[in-house]
Parts: C-alpha cells; sequence; structure tokens
C-alpha cells in the first residue's frame, strides 16, 4: 500500500485509542503484550535467551530484569528479526550521515521474519557513551507517522487533512523514517543541522512549514539568525525544553508543543490541551522510583518487531504530573524530562555520605545569574565542577559562583568542598545535542578541561 495513505490508515485508527480508564488501557496493553511477547519471544533469540536466563514465562514479563541500551547494541545481531548485523547497520548510517543521503535501506535477511522487505537504519545522536542503532519495518515507520500526524496536526483532525500539510524537519539525521509519508497533501522537508545557520535560516523560510520540528536549541538559532515560519504547531524534540526557549519560540513562530522520542520510540505526545502524555497505548511503561519524585522508565514497546524493546531501561528522568487531564485521557502525564540519567551530579554531603545533585537545581541557580546567555556545568570530579559561561565576565563568574554555592548548600552538599573552575563557553559542534549539565566519569585517566587564565 502507498506509504501515505497507510499512515493515514493508522491516524484513523490512533483515534480510537482514547482511553478514559487506567483498566481499559490496561486491558489493551496486556491483550496487546500477550501476542506480541509471543511472537517476538519465538523471532528474537535474545529475547528468549533472557526469559531463560531469568527462569520466567512469558506472562512473567513485568518481572523480565531489565536490559540497557549497551546490552542491546552488544547483543544487537541475535536481537533483532530481520537477521540484520550490526556491522551492515553501522555501515549504511555512517556513510549515510557522511553523505548527507538517507535513502538507503537493507533488506531483511531471507531466512527471517522480514526477509527481503525493506528495513530503515538510523544512528542515535550519541550525546555520550553508547551510541545507538535502530532499525524499523515498512509497517512500524508507516504507524509512527499516523501516530504522529494524528498528535500533531492542529484538532480536528479531518479538517487539518484537508489542507495541505508541509512538514518541516531539523534533524541530525533523517534516518529515511520521516521520508515514509510523501504525497501530493503531505510533503516532509528535511534540513540538514550540519548546514551552516544562515543557509539554514532562509531554506526554513522557504520551506513555509505548516508543522515544524526540531531541537529548541536549533530552532531559537535559526529563529535569531532570521528565519520566519508561521507553522500551526512548532514541535521541540531530542532536547530537554526549557521555559525561555518556549517563551521565544512561541513569540517568534507559533505554539510550540513537545514530543518525547528517542531511538528507543515514541515515547510521549502532546494532547491538546497542552499535556505531554506517555504513549501509552503502544509503549508499556514501568518506573522505577528515584526518589524526589523522579522516575526512571523501562519500557516494553507493544508495536516493534524488527528491533524489540522489552523491558529496556531508559537513561531520562521523568517528573510526572499525578493530577488527570482535563482532555480525559488517563495516559499518565509527564511533568519534566531531566535528560540523561548521568547529567546528576555527584557531591559528598557535610557528612561524608555520597549525595545526588539533580540537574534542575543547577539549572535553577544559573538561570538566576544576571546578563547569563548561556552556560554548561561540568563535574569532572568528586570535588570539582567546572562552569562554562557565556559571556564570561568578572560579574558573571561572581554571581554564578555564588547561586551554585548557595544551591549546593541547600541541597546539602559540602559546599566549602567543591571546587568551581571557570571558562567560556564555546560553540558545540554543530549537529550535537545541547547538554546543559553532565558529568563525566570521574578515573584517573578522565579528560580534565584545560583551565583558561
Ligand atoms: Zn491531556
Amino acid at each position: 500500500m502507498n506509504d501515505a495513505l497507510a499512515a493515514v490508515g493508522y491516524a484513523i485508527a490512533e483515534g480510537r485509542l482514547h482511553f478514559r480508564t487506567r483498566i481499559a488501557l490496561e486491558a489493551h496493553q496486556d491483550r496487546l503484550a500477550h501476542g506480541h511477547l509471543r511472537w517476538v519471544a519465538a523471532h528474537s533469540p535474545a529475547v528468549a535467551a533472557r526469559f531463560r536466563a531469568a527462569g520466567l514465562g512469558l506472562s512473567q514479563w513485568r518481572s523480565l530484569p531489565p536490559t540497557s541500551k549497551a546490552e542491546m547494541m552488544a547483543d544487537f545481531d541475535r536481537l533483532n528479526t530481520a537477521g540484520l548485523h550490526l556491522s551492515d547497520v553501522l555501515a549504511l548510517a555512517r556513510s549515510a550521515e557522511d553523505q548527507r543521503d538517507f535513502s538507503g535501506q537493507l533488506r531483511g535477511a531471507a531466512q527471517s521474519a522480514f526477509a527481503e522487505q525493506a528495513v530503515t537504519v538510523g544512528l542515535s545522536s550519541g550525546t555520550s557513551g553508547t551510541q545507538g542503532a535502530f532499525v524499523v519495518g515498512v509497517q512500524e515507520r508507516q504507524r509512527w507517522a499516523g501516530v504522529v500526524l494524528r498528535h500533531l496536526l492542529p484538532p480536528p483532525f479531518f479538517r487539518s487533512l484537508l489542507r495541505p500539510v508541509r512538514v518541516a524537519f531539523l534533524l541530525r539525521a533523517e534516518g529515511g523514517l520521516y521520508r515514509s509519508v510523501q504525497s501530493r497533501r503531505i510533503s516532509f522537508t528535511f534540513l540538514d543541522l550540519l548546514r551552516p545557520v544562515p543557509e539554514l535560516a532562509a531554506a526554513l523560510t522557504a520551506a513555509d512549514p505548516t508543522l515544524l520540528v526540531g531541537p529548541p536549541s536549533v530552532l531559537r538559532a535559526l529563529l535569531d539568525a532570521g528565519a520566519e515560519a508561521k507553522p500551526a504547531r512548532v514541535v521541540c524534540v531530542a532536547e530537554v525544553m526549557e521555559e525561555a526557549d518556549r517563551a521565544a519560540l512561541n513569540a517568534g513562530f507559533g505554539p510550540v508543543v513537545q514530543v518525547y522520542q528517542a531511538t528507543e520510540g515514541l515515547l510521549a505526545l502532546p494532547c491538546p490541551h497542552g499535556s505531554l502524555h506517555l504513549n501509552e497505548a503502544h509503549v508499556h511503561f514501568d518506573l522505577e522510583a528515584l526518589g524526589d519524585g523522579r522516575w526512571r522508565p523501562i519500557i516494553t514497546d507493544l508495536r516493534r518487531w524488527v528491533q524489540p524493546m522489552i523491558r529496556h531501561r531508559l537513561d531520562d528522568i521523568l517528573q510526572l504530573d499525578a493530577t488527570p487531564c482535563s482532555c480525559g485521557s488517563v495516559a499518565r502525564r509527564v511533568a519534566r524530562i531531566e535528560g540523561r540519567q548521568d547529567d546528576a551530579l555527584l557531591f559528598a554531603a557535610a557528612s561524608g555520605q555520597p549525595l545526588t545533585m539533580w540537574p534542575d537545581f543547577l539549572r535553577a541557580a544559573l538561570n538566576r545569574v544576571p546578563g547569563l546567555q548561556e552556560y554548561r556545568a561540568e563535574q569532572t570530579a568528586s570535588d570539582t565542577l567546572w562552569l562554562l559561561l557565556d559571556p564570561d565576565l568578572p560579574s558573571t563568574r561572581t554571581a554564578a559562583a555564588a547561586e551554585v554555592k548557595a544551591a549546593l548548600a541547600r541541597a546539602g552538599a559540602d559546599a566549602g568542598g567543591v571546587r568551581l573552575c571557570f571558562g567560556p563557553l564555546l560553540p558545540a559542534p554543530p549537529g550535537t545535542k545541547r547538554r546543559r549539565v553532565l558529568r563525566r566519569t570521574f578515573s584517573q585517566s578522565s579528560p580534565v578541561p584545560e583551565v583558561i587564565p
């Protein structure tokens, strides 16, 4: 079937997946899980081995020990059900990124469940640690496009479809995923993040999108560079969105919504009432309590067949909003996505015990520094915190030091024992995710930034 038609079919079906009771939502998930796990265990040797190792039956899947991105990549060849080899996937994905041509696809191996079927390949943006590869089949891609269209086009959905839909994507790598929907009425334009900003800004203005999708830092840079667009929706992806970005984009381009999408899947979508809901109609979320109202998700994607995600632990930290949404959906609401697990900093408490400081606290402290436009805080040792500032002036250094010391003390850390180092914030390499708070692995060999006089 034509890709665009199939996607619209999925978008229409999505309208029926609006659950008003948790019981109905969980019954729907159980139904999907029952069939999905049986199929996956029969076709993915890696998943079957995990159940065997844990001594669990398929019906006990919620007790399965979680797996990580590193483990997923290590066992990629036995995990995917299309008979793909990681080396081939990486070779194609990397050459696509080098050539800026994302039309290449792999074919499922002859003996696999996806024999001779096209499989789209991509890489996660790999901010740190393990770079993830993802592979999706034709049907998964069409469903992705349908779900996205349903949730992102301004309601009412059918009226939105009557007008031409022009989607502009500003992404580091298109991964072929987004080109799947291409027809007279629906067009997707991919704007390559590795192009210079003024050129991108001009391309964005020319594309005149009705839906504008990209990381908030990039959208913000293009707005500042003079890009003009009046999309019905600005969709922020791939980064934690700060309030200042939301306000600027809202004023410059139009109404802003956030989508929580990762290599691991489409994890949360906005509703017409302005909430970000977990995508629970398709993904089952188990949540590990981290304390202080923070949770780490373990996902089981009930729609991923080529690259199964079963009890897969994410690096992100979520804060949830427990109050019901006025849209009537019972899918849980995300109040904040806090970036990656390693963004939490580790200091010693005044008592000497280890103390976790959430990135939120540090961002709040630095947001209070007058005249500070951008910053990065990097913890390089248990007692050393680098503050890279823009602009890096005596006044911003003094104010940042005072705010950060106060925040450390409030969090219960031994603020006097933390050494603050300063330097100018240099522009991030194009196409990399912006991270404002990060912690480098502490070891003798870990790179320490040069001391800037
Ligand atoms: Zn809602």
